[in-house]
């Protein structure tokens, strides 16, 4: 019977900004300090306190329009919307309605679908609950009031988990590379509503939807999308209706439930906030702003298969996530390889970061140390085993890899008098591949780069000793 219906999927999507101060007040905009530590009479909401808007919201909220392609308001205006609820302690929101800072844009999937979007406004995040035991109950940390947040909105045109997390993941790290949010989502950096109807396959007319808040993991995003679509199909196929509201994902319990009938905008008795002026954005700072805007994922993706040559799967791993290519783009400064830092870095680095959640993989390996492993395995200065041994000591080390190559013995550069030495050993060995020169100039000289590279265990260099042997060779003839 699921397969009789279509499901229906618009996102709303929080970020907190990555801006030193909060929105509307100069307290600390951070995760992780002392609750209450970060607080004013602003941000509390004391009456009479009055707000001062940051400049720098303003301006990141821009430039996320700007990587999906939003018309930016030349007016944009902050509206209070109403309502209580013990995390905000001013009974109010300071948020956007009619007229939001970004209007517009569009994600496109891998798949050619286009995701439209409807708008991106920026407001001031809430504070937090902290539910302690049943003795203590509970508390509320202010910290997070405040705090810069845009709220992304799209239009109904997902139409399935697998869209909706691909939808996410290109967003969120449209944000991370445009320097714009960390969307941290395990810290609630990044928080998904999703709006989910079904209806017949075919019919134009949507059916009622229902929103599930503040899902703060793609999983949950994917699981929660996949339960509720099943429930709706479900809830119709058995001659019932489904009633417009918010329910509750419960990610233990694998299952979502009621939790209040669906709230409208007048519910809210939105009005311009009349203590902040609106917003004058003019073109020059919309077209400064666009200038600010670094490469992103899909641009550098583009330009690691086009202009690096690396295969299609390196380029889209190695551009996932921001960490990921900055420390790339480094090693690759030093190594001037594409691929083979591609290898190391998607075979080795990426392999050991996975026991431990890091920020930049210079935690794992230093790029000095690859960079040197690398090179020195190239060059064959010292063996590929002695390059993974060094490498797997490096991780997670202070040493530095070259120092140890050397103290360890590793370092087999030889002398350009050893190289010599060895070349004239495998000649003497092999006077009738000498004689035989004449005849098979090609194969004879490839003979004896054979012999010395067995000779020297492979430790000579071949781009050395491949004029000295031709040298020797043509001399023998003469
Ligand atoms: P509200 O103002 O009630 O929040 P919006 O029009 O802003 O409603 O829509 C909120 C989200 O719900 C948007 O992402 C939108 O695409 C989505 N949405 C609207 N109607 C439907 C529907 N019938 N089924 C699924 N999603 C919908
Ligand atoms: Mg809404
Ligand atoms: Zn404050």
């Amino acid at each position: 019977m699921f397969e009789d219906y279509d499901i229906v999927i618009g996102l709303e999507v929080h970020a907190e900004l990555k801006t030193k101060t909060k929105v509307f007040c100069s307290c600390k905009n951070e995760f992780g300090s002392e609750p209450n530590s970060n607080c004013c009479p602003v941000c509390v909401g004391l009456p009479g306190a009055l707000p001062v808007l940051n400049k720098k919201a303003v301006e990141l909220t821009i430039k996320a329009g700007h990587t999906i392609g939003s018309s930016i308001s030349p007016i944009a205006v902050f509206e209070r919307k109403n309502y209580f609820y013990p995390d905000l302690a001013k009974a109010y929101q300071i948020s956007q309605l009619e007229r939001p800072i970004c209007v517009g844009g569009s994600i496109t999937l891998d798949s050619g679908k286009v995701i439209r979007i409807n708008r991106i406004h920026l407001e001031e995040d809430a504070g937090k609950l902290v539910h302690k035991n049943d003795k203590i109950g509970t508390l509320i940390d202010y910290n997070r009031g405040g705090v810069p947040l845009i709220e992304m909105v799209t239009e109904p045109d997902i139409s399935s988990a697998e869209e909706a997390v691909e939808f996410l993941m290109k967003y969120r790290s449209n944000l991370v590379f445009g320097d714009i949010a960390d969307c941290k989502m395990e810290q609630g950096g990044m928080r998904c509503d999703v709006n989910l109807s079904v209806k017949k396959k075919g019919s134009s007319v949507l059916g009622t939807r229902t929103e599930m808040k503040n899902l703060n993991s793609f999983k949950m995003v994917q699981r929660a999308i996949e339960f509720e679509a099943r429930r709706q199909v479900e809830e119709i196929e058995a001659g019932k209706t489904i009633v417009q509201e918010t329910r509750k994902w419960d990610d233990n319990r694998g299952r979502s439930f009621a939790m209040r009938s669906k709230e409208e905008a007048q519910d809210y008795r939105y009005f311009p906030d009349p203590d902040i002026l609106s917003v004058e954005i003019s073109e020059d700072v919309v077209n400064s702003i666009k200038k600010t805007l670094p490469e992103l994922s899909h641009q550098k993706k583009l330009r690691y298969i086009e202009e690096l040559g690396l295969p299609a799967y390196d380029a889209k791993i190695l551009t996932s996530e921001k960490y990921i290519c900055e420390y790339f783009e480094k090693v690759l400064d030093k190594v001037k390889n594409p691929k083979i830092v591609s290898n190391w870095v998607m075979t080795e680095v990426l392999a050991k970061c996975k026991e431990q959640a890091v920020e930049s993989l210079e935690e794992v390996i230093s790029v000095k140390n690859l960079a040197y492993i690398i090179n020195a395995v190239q060059d064959k200065e010292i063996t590929r085993i002695n390059g993974k041994e060094l490498f797997e000591d490096a991780c997670y080390s202070e040493f530095d890899a070259e120092e140890e190559a050397k103290s360890r013995g590793m370092v087999v550069k030889m002398s350009d008098q050893d190289l010599e030495k060895f070349i004239g050993e495998v000649m003497e060995e092999n006077r009738s591949a000498v004689a035989d020169y004449k005849d098979n100039p090609v194969k004879v000289e490839n003979f004896f780069i054979g012999s010395l590279m067995k000779k020297t265990q492979g430790k000579a260099n071949v781009e050395k000793a491949r004029p000295i042997i031709h040298e020797l060779l043509e001399r023998s003839v003469r």
